[in-house]
């Protein structure tokens, strides 16, 4: 049998502080989605932030998984052939492919400081994001070669001008216009530091993965990642968004949220807190206790609503 015939789900937090109810929610979808069908689940720490991402953050964000009962057969501490499983260790990966896109012609050097960035008169995005205005796009090599004596670039992929759409297992048809909606996109920051998008896409594929859960706010970044798929030459999963889970005054929660986090949460039985998420994302008929094992009786994509889910004021 392929590996991929076998369903391949993960875990992908970035430790940037203690895990909150919004990511234990999106490990949770992702465990019983997977497990649900026989599959297996790894675990990848998102850790490219090296300065934000500290081990001892993983280390905590590992334990508190455990903790909640949402195991992993590969990552850290459970082995497996795809390692290492620290983001923060892939980079030569992450060269290789950059190597590759570089010699399809469709990466550029970006001079751009953050302030030039925002006072370009690009739109922006519904999410906040600035749309690159294709400032360096139209550098020639003699002049990108002159500014990088003097400030080392960024590089971007030339976003094509093409509509990229496909169908979300949970949100449906979503489509974006790449050169519109998105502009050419960072590949890795001046500082050296790989982007997410092209880490997210190697790292999936080369682990196997075949089903992608996450928040919905990543909903805009898949696109992205489809191209970049489709350029390297590799095998898409599926991807399914759910919504986002919101304080009890409407605001999105952050790794800030105290209340949330599980500083706090590890106080009560797993279970409680399970129990609960569950209850808001529609698959546990009420806010009893109930184990992860005990969840996938109940789950399926159709209980889980599409609009975000706040959470009631002095449920948890
Ligand atoms: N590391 C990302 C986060 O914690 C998730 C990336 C993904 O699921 O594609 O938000």
């Amino acid at each position: 049998m392929e590996r991929r015939d076998i369903p391949r789900g993960r875990f992908a937090p970035s430790p940037s502080g203690r895990i909150h109810l919004g990511n234990i929610l999106c490990c949770l979808l992702a465990w019983l989605s997977v497990r649900q069908r026989g599959g297996k689940v790894i675990l990848r720490v998102e850790d490219l932030d090296t300065a934000r991402c500290p081990r001892r953050y993983a280390a905590r964000m590992e334990e508190d998984l455990r903790w909640l009962g949402l195991d992993w057969d590969e990552g850290p501490g459970a082995g497996g052939s795809d390692g290492p499983y620290y983001q923060s260790e892939r980079t030569a990966l992450y060269q290789a492919a950059l190597e590759r896109l570089t010699d399809l012609g469709l990466v550029y050097p970006c001079f751009c400081t953050r302030a030039e960035l925002h006072a370009a008169s690009a739109p922006h995005r519904e999410d906040g994001q600035v749309v690159y205005a294709g400032t360096c796009r139209r550098l020639s090599a003699a002049e990108a070669a002159e500014r990088a004596k003097s400030r080392s670039p960024a590089l971007r992929l030339r976003a094509p001008e093409e509509e990229i759409a496909f169908a979300d297992g949970h949100m449906g048809l979503y489509r974006e216009n790449l050169a519109r909606d998105c502009g050419d996109f960072l590949l890795r920051r001046s500082d050296g530091m790989f982007a997410y998008q092209l880490a997210v896409v190697v790292d999936d594929a080369a682990m196997g993965v075949t089903e992608v859960v996450r928040g919905a706010d990543l909903l805009s970044s898949t696109p992205r990642q489809l191209l970049l798929y489709r350029l390297l030459g590799l095998p898409a999963p599926a991807f399914v968004h759910f919504p986002l889970l919101l304080s009890p005054d409407g605001r999105r929660l952050s790794k800030r949220d105290a209340d949330a986090g599980l500083d706090s949460l590890r106080g009560r039985a797993a279970a409680e807190v399970l129990g609960k998420l569950a209850y808001l994302a529609g698959f546990n008929p009420s806010a009893e206790p109930r184990t992860a094992e005990a969840l996938l009786a109940d789950f399926s994509w159709e209980k889980v609503p599409r609009e975000d889910i706040r959470i009631p004021a002095g449920l948890f």
